[in-house]
């Protein structure tokens, strides 16, 4: 392991690493994700003498450790963009990039209302911003952050994982997330059969029945993606109309078939086998009847929650979660807190609002620390205690493919040890983050488990002979038969930290 300043070297290095995986042909998703670097913190953050009161004296910044002047909690249009402008402001800025490296822009297919750019993937909008941020010297860290506490200055930021920052200024730009209906059967059924990103699932459903809940935009466009894929596919709306843009309507009537829409339902369950979604019990608004659509898959499209629940008390939201902002200002009911995009954004949620927004949030921080005498001079002082960046070379390390289901045989014909089946699409982030980490681990097990990437989507016949309704999705095979499944989102293991992935594994070899 090595250790960088971050200044320059390092810079270079994140640069140098992008050609090379580029060169390997590893796909473009990959630099989105951070994976290929991540920061060496020093434990703790504050000596126990400098608690108490935020003071916003630029001298109790002296005596702390894993220091930054920018701490941009978020990696979607809003803190990206934020970044692209603190960090040409010659701010040192990091990017926490969540659980959901990229955010909500990942999940969709061809953008083409930002403007400048006429009609791109989402995920390449992302890229574009996200190496523009990088360009001027953003630095990327992967993982979540838990806890903040603004009672002091400079601020703690807690991660997932315990690792603390000390941020001069925050700027929030955490989005949004699904909404759930609530209703019996749901969390039962998450991943068998229940979704609420068409992008990453429709692929499993071809020649199916499914149904997509809600009325508005999201589930409009949700439903368009599945019925590239599914035989039929049933909007489910509450009311007696659409609450979906015209545009969207207009779309919707135009060209899809094999789409209908059934108005005055209310989703009361989801029904299945127990181990797969059958159908789903409605209850009719108007009359109150009660009746059973039998269905294989039910997409959630009823809008999304800011994810506000890790922030203290201090910042002020309102009833839905959305962070308060004052006047036309980014800036939140705390000094040095700034907020930009959907979680603070009730109403127009956005790309381009929420870079705006982000953009926005950088020029408001800028003065708020010029305000507090951060000088380019005392940049230099403090620079000592900046969070350092650590980088190793296990992120070369990558996972064999199957092409066939032939292929496949082989390899269970021959392995004496565990397989572990990685099944996973290219448009699924949460699949590519886990990839580097499996690899690192499998490597690491010298040979006790050996671990196969399978492309669901193009390898159907292999995804179809595993149940395979998520991604990512590990099924484990001994001596031919499958002993263990572990989907992307199974709580009891931590997909999110390497730790967790080689404990996975770990568990696995003596299977
Ligand atoms: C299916 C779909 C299609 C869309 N299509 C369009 C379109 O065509 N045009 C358009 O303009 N808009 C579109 N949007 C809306 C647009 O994606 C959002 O308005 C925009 O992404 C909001 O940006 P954001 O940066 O505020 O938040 P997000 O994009 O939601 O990003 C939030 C980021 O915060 C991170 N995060 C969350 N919690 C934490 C935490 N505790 N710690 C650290 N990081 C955290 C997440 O990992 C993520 O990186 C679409 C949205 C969806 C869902």
């Amino acid at each position: 392991v090595t250790q960088f300043n971050l200044h320059g070297i390092e810079k270079y290095k994140i640069h140098e690493m992008q050609e090379e995986f580029a060169m390997q042909g590893i796909n473009r998703y990959v630099r989105l994700l951070g994976v290929i670097s991540w920061f060496l913190i020093v434990p703790g953050c504050i000596n126990s003498a400098d608690k108490g009161e935020a003071s916003y004296d630029i001298n109790a910044a002296r005596t702390v450790k894993n220091l930054i002047p920018v701490a941009i909690i978020g990696s979607g249009p809003a803190g990206l963009s934020a970044a692209i402008y603190t960090c040409r402001a010659n701010l040192k800025t990091v990017v926490i990039a969540g659980e959901e490296p990229g955010g909500q822009l990942m999940k969709t297919t061809y953008v083409e209302n930002v403007p400048g750019i006429k009609r791109l993937l989402g995920s390449d909008v992302v890229a574009g911003m996200r190496d523009q941020a990088i360009k001027f010297g953003a630095s990327i860290m992967p993982g979540a952050v838990v806890h903040i506490d603004v009672t002091r200055w400079p601020f703690m930021i807690t991660l997932h994982g315990g690792q603390e920052l000390c941020a001069m200024s925050i700027i929030i730009a955490a989005g949004a997330q699904p909404r759930f209906l609530g209703v019996p059967g749901e969390q039962h059924y998450w991943g068998h059969g229940v979704s609420a990103c068409a992008v990453c699932d429709a692929p499993f459903y071809q020649d199916d029945e499914v149904v997509v809940v809600g009325g508005g935009d999201a589930a409009l466009e949700e439903a368009m993606h599945i019925a590239n894929y599914a035989k039929k596919v049933t909007i489910l709306v509450r009311k007696d109309h659409f609450r979906a843009s015209a545009i969207m309507q207009d779309h919707l009537m135009k060209g899809f078939k094999n789409i209908q829409v059934l108005f005055n339902v209310e989703v009361t369950e989801i029904v299945g086998d127990g181990v797969l979604v059958t159908g789903v019990q409605l209850k009719n608004t108007k009359t109150g009847n009660i009746s059973k659509y039998p269905t294989s898959g039910v997409f959630l499209g009823i809008g999304r929650v800011p994810n506000t629940q890790f922030l203290p008390h201090e910042i002020e939201t309102d009833q839905e979660g959305h962070i308060k902002l004052k006047g036309r200002s980014q800036e939140t009911s705390v000094p040095g807190v700034f907020a930009a995009g959907d979680v603070a954004d009730p109403v127009y949620r956005q790309a381009g609002v929420a870079a705006g927004d982000g953009i926005k949030a950088a020029l408001d921080t800028e003065r708020f620390l010029n305000n507090l005498g951060l000088t380019r001079e005392m940049i230099q002082e403090l620079e000592s205690q900046f969070v350092g960046m650590a980088q190793t070379d296990s992120s070369n390390e990558t996972l064999e493919s199957l092409h066939s289901l032939a292929d496949l045989e082989k390899v269970l014909a021959e392995s004496k040890t565990p397989v572990v089946l990685d099944f996973y699409t290219e448009h699924c982030p949460s699949c590519l983050q886990l990839m580097p980490k499996l690899a690192r681990a499998a490597h690491e097990s010298e040979g006790k488990v050996v671990v196969y990437k399978v492309n669901a989507e193009n390898l159907f016949e292999v995804a179809k002979k595993y149940n395979i309704l998520k991604v990512p999705s590990l099924v484990v095979i001994k001596q031919g038969k499958e002993v263990a499944r572990y989907v992307g989102d199974d709580a009891s293991v931590d997909f999110a930290s390497i730790n967790g992935v080689q404990v996975l594994l770990k568990r696995i070899a003596q299977f």
